[in-house]
């Protein structure tokens, strides 16, 4: 399987990396080594000093599909969980001012940590405005409603499916809103959806 994400998605969040409003969606990809093994504590990784936190909602893809017309996206996913797309800023930085690949930024292992449970979008009281949030030890640090990104769900899954045939059970990030963040050894993260907790994570 494989983790297609979204980069730039919600203005807000372009505007305070200093990012220009993309015209297309950005796509880039992380393995399936990104993922975290169930019950496998998350490490602050070693090759960066700089590790920014990106809570993002996330779908699971449900159907093979290739060159999806928008009008059909919908029927390729049906449930929507939490992931956190751990950039190691500093790396990423050094890359974007040469112009390089953002992999050894984003795609490094355990890089993309997902809820264990992902929920039914019909089951949400609004799939076009569905709310979530991270705290930080206890303290809210981004708030996002998919209802405020540039490029909705069908619109993503069109788009991304033109370069990558995407396989059942792939998983696609759709961005992060404002409040990314640095996280250091022995801070908790928690993700919420609409409100429930889908997701903790102690940084190690
Ligand atoms: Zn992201």
């Amino acid at each position: 399987m494989k983790i297609i994400c979204i980069g730039r998605n919600y203005a807000d969040h372009a505007r305070e990396l200093n990012n220009e409003i993309p015209s297309e969606p950005v796509i880039f990809i992380k393995p399936e080594t990104a993922l975290l093994p169930k019950g496998h504590p998350f490490f602050y990784p070693d090759h960066t000093e700089e590790l920014h936190f990106e809570l993002e909602l996330v779908l699971r893809i449900n159907r093979l599909g290739k060159h999806i017309d928008k009008k059909f996206s919908h029927k390729y996913y049906s449930e929507i969980g939490l992931g956190i797309d751990f950039t190691a800023r500093d790396v990423q930085d050094a890359c974007k001012k040469k112009g390089l690949p953002w992999e050894k930024a984003k795609a490094f292992d355990h890089s993309a940590p997902i809820s264990k449970r992902f929920v039914k979008i019909t089951d949400l009281p609004d799939s076009t405005a569905i709310r979530f949030e991270l705290k930080k030890n206890g303290s809210s640090v981004q708030v996002g409603n998919s209802a405020d990104m540039l490029f909705n769900f069908d619109q993503l899954i069109a788009h991304t499916s033109k370069y990558f045939t995407l396989k059942i059970g792939d998983l696609l990030f759709t961005g992060t809103p404002k409040g990314v963040g640095s996280v250091e050894k022995g801070d908790k993260l928690e993700a919420f959806l609409e409100g429930e907790q889908l997701l903790s994570i102690e940084i190690k």
